[in-house]
């Protein structure tokens, strides 16, 4: 029997188990967590997973709130509002929800978010200090992916984990997270020359490729776990990630689904992050 790695089931129990009593520890202290999400535009998919931010904050018992900004809204003025939050020593976390217009550099933005504050964990200083081995804010999908496999059962000391993917926000950050944990660990990208011989060992793959159903079950070795980072809309409705369920989850020992298994994973960890400013203050 293949085990289903849900993220929902997961993320709900440890709201419950661990963040609400270190809320209500806060709270003792008379601090309240709280969180801003700077969203810019009328992104459909943004807008859908800031709903999901707030509802899973409520359940926490922390405060988000969500600083709305039209399109056209200059570059300037975005960082003008960092820097407000940067001082309100009442704020704990802030993020700038992606992606964001042309005309406003990330680069420049994360440059201006206080690294105490960057509850994305994506400011320079917090992805140095994550590959340095250091305590800091964690980036929150890849925290989350090793939440989930530590959840699952899976010691990832001495297992063998390949990566498909290279991204500053998951591929990269989620390799270095492993290879913290003691993994022996193997990054794949466009580039890669032979990927299935690369996957042929693998104790643990995690697919973050942003291709529909790109990983098929022909491709994975039998009794491995598999994490599926990809969200993408199918055309006749409905959400896919990037891995064919229906065959990578015969041969699989376990497996994250989409929906429901990845994404409640993020929200629980920027969550967690908030929590965890709050606490260093
Ligand atoms: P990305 O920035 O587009 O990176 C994709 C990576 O896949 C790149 O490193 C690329 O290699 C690699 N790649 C592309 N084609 C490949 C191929 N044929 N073989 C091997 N590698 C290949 O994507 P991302 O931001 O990491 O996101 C990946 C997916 O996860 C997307 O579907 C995104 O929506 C989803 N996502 C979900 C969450 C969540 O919370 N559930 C969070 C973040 C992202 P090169 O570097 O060589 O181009």
């Amino acid at each position: 029997m293949t085990k289903i790695i849900s993220g929902s089931e997961l993320s709900t129990k440890l709201i419950e188990e661990k963040l609400v009593p270190r809320v209500k520890e806060l709270n003792k202290k008379s601090v309240q967590p709280k969180l801003v999400v700077m969203l810019v535009g009328d992104h459909v998919a943004s807008a859908s997973y800031v709903r999901q931010k707030e509802k899973s904050a409520e359940k926490a018992g922390i405060i988000a709130k969500t600083w709305r900004y039209d399109s056209e809204v200059s570059e300037e003025k975005i960082l003008a509002e960092i820097d407000k939050i940067n001082a309100d020593k009442d704020i704990h976390g802030v993020i700038v929800q992606l992606p964001l217009p042309d005309h406003i550099s990330i680069d420049k933005i994360l440059d201006k978010i206080d690294p105490a504050k960057d509850v994305d964990g994506f400011t320079p200083e917090n992805i140095g200090k994550l590959f340095l081995g250091q305590k800091c804010l964690e980036c929150c999908t890849p925290k989350g992916i090793i939440t989930m496999l530590e959840s699952s059962g899976e010691n990832l000391s001495g297992k063998k984990v390949v990566v498909i993917g290279r991204s500053n926000i998951v591929g990269k950050p989620v390799a270095a997270l492993a290879l913290n944990k003691s993994a022996t660990v193997t990054v794949c990208h466009s580039r890669t020359q032979n990927l299935n011989k690369e996957l042929k060992n693998a104790d643990i793959i995690i697919v973050a490729v942003g291709i529909p159903e790109f990983l098929k079950g022909e491709q994975v070795p039998e009794g491995c776990t598999i994490i599926d980072v990809g969200i993408h809309r199918k055309e006749g409705g409905g959400l896919c990630g990037d891995v064919e369920f229906e065959s990578v989850s015969k041969k699989a020992k376990a497996i994250s689904p989409v929906p429901g298994g990845v994404g409640p994973m993020t929200v629980y960890s920027l969550i967690e992050n908030t929590i965890e400013a709050a606490e260093s203050i």
